[in-house]
């Protein structure tokens, strides 16, 4: 072989190499988590982009297993068939997320209270199914957060009441999208927006831009009721709108409860303090997505004057009366586009 030959061969095994890559967006959308799981990021390499996204998919699918209320195998699941006969012990994982559970709790005065499964468990909003009256009176002792018994040095969590259960869809997801980030972080993506249903969180901004969140206008799924630029940041929203039903006396039945009643949050309309739609915008989604619910259980005062006391942390909510409110850092914001 000549010189020259061996050259050009050498050049051609490089070639592929040797391109210049383009950076471009990668998207990608699945269903988990009961809901929809969205990943857009910025990547030179297509190749470690797709590698990327699948490992994104499975920490969300990884999570669902352990952390699902519907899946017998899962953690979460164990731990409400055996946690009123004895403690039971559980992953480091879950105990940071009981943990930071009940410290929303606290928080909250109960707005927050995972226990709310032990009714919930009872709603079946797809086939328009709830508690009775007399099923709700016999469980509201057993839903309190202070029924859980949680020894965060060995790692055991226990019921102080036969009937409580709880389940963790009210923190999961925001969780879920901080773990989805740090894998991203972690491979130094710059530029990502991942989202599960109502929780998302981005990296940097989107190309020199900020990223347009939009908050969905509750009652007409067409329209959003404001856009909010963002840059590195999370954003959780919980809504009246998203799993409900419309009962026969005309009253919505929603998934997000009220522990003091047992039942989903009233949200009819004329007080000006319910809230049909709560956005929250912080750090990280394990912090966003369990105010986002706590805002909405205790109503527009009690619920902006939290998060006006929180450093941190905005709220952008809508009243029952459909009219939008910000929290003190937002107010009059220049770039917020209201819409209601
Ligand atoms: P999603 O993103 O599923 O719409 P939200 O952040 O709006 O979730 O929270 C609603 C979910 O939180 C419900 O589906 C339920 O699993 C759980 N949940 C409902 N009420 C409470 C409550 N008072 N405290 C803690 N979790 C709750
Ligand atoms: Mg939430």
């Amino acid at each position: 072989m000549t010189r020259v030959f061996q050259y050009l061969l050498l050049c051609c095994a490089l070639l592929p190499y040797a391109t210049p890559s383009l950076a471009e967006w990668h998207y990608e959308k699945q269903a988990i988590m009961g809901t929809e799981v969205s990943v857009q990021l910025w990547h030179e390499d297509s190749q470690q982009a797709e590698q990327l996204i699948d490992q994104v998919m499975a920490e969300f699918r990884r999570l669902d297993d352990e952390l699902s209320p519907f899946k017998p195998t899962s953690e979460l699941s164990r731990v409400n068939r055996e946690a009123a006969k004895g403690p039971v012990k559980i992953s480091a994982e879950l105990t940071a997320l009981i943990d930071k559970s009940l410290w929303y709790s606290d928080l909250t005065g109960g707005a927050f209270d995972i226990s709310f499964a032990t009714l919930g468990k009872h709603y079946d909003f797809r086939n328009k199914q709830r508690a009775d009256e007399q099923l709700t009176e016999s469980l509201l002792e057993a839903l309190n957060y202070r029924h859980l018994h949680l020894d965060k040095n060995t790692h055991t969590l226990r019921f102080g009441h036969e009937k409580t259960k709880i389940d963790l869809g009210g923190i999961a997801k925001g969780y879920a999208v901080d773990r989805a980030v740090a894998i991203l972080k972690a491979a130094g993506v710059c530029c990502a927006s991942v989202s599960a249903g109502g929780d998302s969180r981005m990296i940097g901004d989107k190309r020199g831009r900020p990223w347009l969140v939009g908050i969905r206008h509750p009652r007409d799924k067409s329209k959003n009721a404001a856009v909010i630029p963002l840059t590195d940041t999370a954003i959780s929203t919980s809504g009246d709108y998203e799993r409900y039903f419309i009962d026969d006396s005309n009253t919505r039945v929603h998934h997000i409860f009220n522990p003091a009643t047992g039942k989903p949050a009233d949200t009819t309309a004329g007080s000006s303090d319910k809230l049909i739609s709560v956005s929250i915008i912080g750090p990280r989604g394990f912090d966003t997505d369990p105010l986002s619910t706590s805002v909405f259980v205790l109503g527009k005062e009690k619920g902006l004057a939290l998060i006006d006391r929180l450093p941190g942390f905005e709220a952008v909510v809508i009243d029952s009366n459909r009219r939008l409110y910000f929290s003190r850092g937002l107010d009059n914001p220049q770039s917020a586009n209201a819409n209601p």
